[in-house]
């Protein structure tokens, strides 16, 4: 089960502050996933958006990435957001890493505003998929979050279509004689696989073609997520709380380890979530920055090098 964040008392003073000697020995591991943290999709969106700040003013139509700590950054350089077209104020819209339908693009066009692409191009993968299996004359199932701007833009054209997430869900679907599905491109693709196989076991008279849209970052973030875990007391995911994939980095955690955080940064992290003899492992999601994760692991290593005891009496006292 995933543990709750508590109140509780924060490492907020440097491990400079107690001598090493005058401290008891401490064995708290740390280790990072093999793969963690943005993806390369996330990092050229973001590149392209300040780049185009630099001699323009840019709005951002949605989130460019779910993490408060990149959009703080992209503010401050005077991107503007908007959810809506006709709420831009500025000549230039840059569509996000999550991708858009053709009608949103063409209500941003129709305004006579100017599109910058910052689709990811495996986003755009998965729409041509998508794509394929209508004009193959296959009904289009998305596994994935119904609400999610990735799935709507790979919906809003589609004249029909169905969202699944869950077994219950599949349960609901209307038989048809085709079903082609695709995914979100990060859900974790053992649920993806469950879910078809299901629609196959549900509709055994109809054709069921499956396009693996999953990304390769994600299936690397997943799999190494899991690995990690199984050798971990202790999980440390870092990501926005409106990020997709860190949610499912979170629940995959869980399934084989107890004790899963979710962190934003380095200043959500309670000291006494730690014991001195645990191995503390570290994943982040497709838009967590690298200096992020960095800060978390430096302040996973000091509370490892103070040590807990030490640490929560300090904390106590203050
Ligand atoms: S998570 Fe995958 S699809 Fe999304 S931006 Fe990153 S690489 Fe692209």
């Amino acid at each position: 089960m995933v543990a709750r964040r508590l109140a509780c008392r924060r490492l907020d003073r440097s491990p400079e502050l107690w001598p090493p000697g005058r401290l008891p020995h401490y064995y708290m591991k740390i280790i990072r996933a093999e793969h963690l943290g943005m993806c390369f999709g996330v990092k050229d969106a973001i590149a392209l958006a300040l780049e185009t700040a630099r001699h323009e003013p840019l709005t951002i139509l949605g989130e460019l990435v779910h993490n408060e700590t990149v959009l703080a950054e992209l503010k401050r350089s005077g991107i503007q957001f908007q959810s809506e077209a006709r709420e831009v104020g500025t000549g230039t819209v840059m569509i996000t890493a999550h991708g858009a339908s053709e009608r949103k693009l063409g209500a941003v066009r129709g305004r006579g505003l100017q599109v910058l692409e910052g689709t990811c191009p495996l986003v755009r993968v998965a729409h041509r998929a998508v794509a394929k299996l209508v004009g193959d004359g296959y009904h289009p199932v998305i596994i994935g979050k119904r609400d999610h701007v990735e799935v709507r833009g790979m919906t809003e054209d589609l004249a029909e279509f169905d969202v699944v997430l869950s077994a219950a869900d599949v349960a609901q679907l209307r038989e048809r004689p085709r079903f082609g599905i695709a995914a979100q491109t990060t859900q974790p693709i053992e649920r993806v696989r469950e879910l078809a196989r299901l629609i196959r076991e549900r509709f055994p008279q109809s054709e069921v073609r499956f396009i693996d849209t999953v990304c390769q970052p994600t299936k690397q973030r997943q799999h190494a997520a899991v690995e990690l875990a199984q050798q971990c007391s202790v999980v440390v995911v870092i990501g926005g709380t409106r990020s997709n994939n860190t949610h499912e980095l979170v629940q995959t955690c869980a399934q084989y380890c107890s004790r899963v955080h979710h962190v934003q940064t380095a200043a959500d992290l309670c000291a006494d979530w730690f014991r001195s003899d645990d191995t503390v492992g570290i994943t982040a999601g497709t838009s967590t920055p690298d200096d992020v994760i960095a800060g978390v692991e430096g302040s996973l290593h000091a509370i490892a090098s103070v040590g807990e005891a030490r640490l929560i009496s300090h904390a106590a006292a203050t």
